[in-house]
């Protein structure tokens, strides 16, 4: 705790305008706890809505900044999750994975790309980042964690460290979550009664995007969870969105044009989702061992 404070008050002294980025996930939590009860440093909330995120989740976020009396201001992107995916990739198999995937198909034309990375910068790091400046903040904290939390978090963390400025972005970043493990957060969650997210709080693994492909090739994919939680959601997703193709030409591994006479001759994708909604449940025929948080 003491180092996470202190990581706190060295950035908000070079910093004094600083905005604090908050999505209602555990880590966000426990940050805006810290920050809020245990220092006098009052940054700015801001909370970046791509679109996609849960039904709940911003009237929990309002009611969390209320608690504490914080600012809440909402990022949105310029442009919606669908335009995203059209322009640049969908979100699926993970970041890395999806890298190795366009990597291994870049000699046949599948009819799409996939790209976490760009969904998740234009989605949310970007609006939220740029929404931070534009309220006069050179400082954002974010509730990031390192090596604890992911493999590719960790290499971030020896990168860049817990302050870091984004040339790219010109702002600064602090992550003064590093070092801590789930069980801390659990356990501070705990200590400090804090109340979670109603979706974390029924069980869910995570509060982000609904329509998150990241884990769709894990046995705790978002896919099967959105289809048996949010069914209409989940309908607009495979249907409407065009996304059911996509999940079946990922896992069986054809371009879309072929997948979509498949489906055409199996009586449309609207068919086959009332009848074999669980086709479109994972990225992989068989699906990896999902992660456990
Ligand atoms: S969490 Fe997934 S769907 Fe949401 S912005 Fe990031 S990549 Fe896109």
């Amino acid at each position: 705790m003491k180092t996470t404070l202190d990581i706190i008050n060295h950035a908000m002294q070079e910093h004094p305008n600083a905005a604090l980025a908050f999505s209602g996930g555990s880590d966000s939590i426990v940050l805006m706890d810290v920050i809020f009860k245990r220092t006098d440093h009052r940054p700015v909330v801001i909370y970046a809505d791509s679109g996609m995120e849960h039904p709940e989740t911003l009237p929990f976020i309002r009611k969390v900044c209320k608690r504490y009396g914080a600012s809440l201001h909402v990022a949105k992107p310029t442009r919606s999750y669908l335009e995203q995916w059209q322009a640049q990739g969908w979100p699926m198999l993970g970041k890395l994975a999806a890298v190795m995937w366009m990597q291994k198909h870049r000699d046949r034309d599948f009819g799409y790309r996939l790209n976490v990375t760009g969904c998740c910068r234009n989605m949310k790091i970007l609006p939220a980042r740029k929404l931070t400046k534009q309220l006069g903040c050179t400082l954002q904290f974010t509730g990031q964690r390192g090596n604890q939390d992911d493999a590719l978090r960790g290499m971030r963390e020896l990168k860049d460290g817990s302050i870091c400025y984004i040339k790219a972005d010109k702002l600064t970043v602090c992550n003064p979550l590093l070092g801590w493990t789930d069980m801390m957060i659990r356990r501070y969650i705990k200590q400090n009664k804090l109340q979670q997210h109603p979706a974390k709080a029924r069980g869910a693994i995570t509060i982000g995007c609904l329509y998150c492909g990241g884990g769709g090739q894990f046995t705790n994919s978002g896919f099967r969870i959105l289809r048996h939680e949010l069914p209409e959601q989940w309908r607009r997703f495979i249907v409407d969105n065009g996304a059911g193709e996509i999940i079946l030409s990922i896992k069986y591994d054809k371009p879309l044009d072929p997948v979509r006479e498949a489906v055409k001759s199996l009586g449309g994708i609207s068919a086959l989702a009332d009848a074999h909604p669980w086709i479109f449940d994972f990225l992989r025929m068989r699906p990896l061992r999902g992660y456990d948080k």
